[in-house]
């Protein structure tokens, strides 16, 4: 039996249906996972703001230029669980490939990312799809770097045909050479055209990596609740100062529970 089969089995009984089930569904977190106490520190935050429901963490870091930190890798996935199991909160993080995948299913990660520069490539996509064959997770696929929308589709496929029905798309942005002001151009309704083609998927927006500041976290925020979005993906940690990554973009648990609070208000009816 494979090591996701074996999985499978020890999974049976989580919740499922996770994707969609919430609106909006708060997913919250460092970028990387970097000490436990970082995570625990954050994941308690976190905690008390209201709407928040999934720590999400960094194990494995896919980074554009070599030296920059990669990730804490395997023991950041033991700080995950012990967050799940102090705070109640589901988890998620970003695997790679097949070995990332089954690793983070042992330590029942309840949502697995596929990051933006996975999405680009068909054969490490099929290669998680077929690790997760069998496996009741769920799987939310972020946009592939470049806008390119079969690529997008092709990743939801690929998982579709594996048997993932949690399944949902994240919207992070596009590399563009005029990305200004954003880190990550969000061609609103290059997104949309999914969304046309995918009615019934559960789609969230990765602020965090679209804004990479933090001053524009709320409009990006925003927009995409304008825009009927299921939710919201908000890196935050304890010391954004102090991350090894994405320093610029991230917010403490308490500035997100005003950011949150602050998309509502102008959402209650009047
Ligand atoms: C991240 O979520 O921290 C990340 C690296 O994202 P992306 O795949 O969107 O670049
Ligand atoms: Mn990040």
């Amino acid at each position: 039996m494979s090591t996701a089969a074996q999985s499978s089995k020890k999974l049976a009984g989580r919740q499922s249906q996770l994707v969609g089930n919430k609106r909006p569904m708060v997913i919250a977190g460092p970028c990387s996972a970097e000490s436990e106490a970082q995570m625990l520190q954050t994941a308690l935050g976190l905690k008390k703001v209201k709407g928040v429901s999934v720590f999400r963490a960094g194990i494995w870091k896919p980074r554009t230029r070599p030296g920059s930190f990669q990730g804490v890798g395997n023991v950041g996935l033991e700080w995950l669980r012990t967050v799940k199991q102090e705070t109640g909160l589901h988890t998620a993080c970003e695997v790679a490939n097949a070995t990332q995948a089954e690793q983070a299913l042992k330590q029942d990660v309840d949502i697995l990312l596929i990051g933006a520069h996975t999405t680009v490539n068909p054969f490490l996509v099929q290669e998680i799809a077929d690790a997760l064959r069998g496996v009741q997770v769920a799987v939310l696929v972020k946009n592939p770097v470049n806008p390119d929308l079969a690529l997008w589709l092709g990743a939801l496929e690929r998982l579709h045909n594996s048997g993932i029905t949690d399944l949902g798309a994240m919207h992070r942005g596009f590399s563009t050479l005029d990305s200004a002001p954003y880190r990550n151009h969000p061609k609103w309704e290059h997104a949309l055209e999914l969304r046309q083609q995918l009615p019934d998927l559960a789609m969230y927006c990765d602020a965090s990596h679209i804004a990479g500041r933090r001053s524009l976290l709320r409009p990006v925020s925003q927009r995409a609740l304008d825009l009927g979005y299921d939710g919201l993906m908000v890196e935050s940690h304890h010391n954004p100062a102090a991350a090894l990554s994405d320093a610029q973009q991230q917010i403490m648990p308490q500035e997100l529970h005003m950011l949150l609070q602050a998309l509502k208000q102008q959402h209650t009816p009047a």
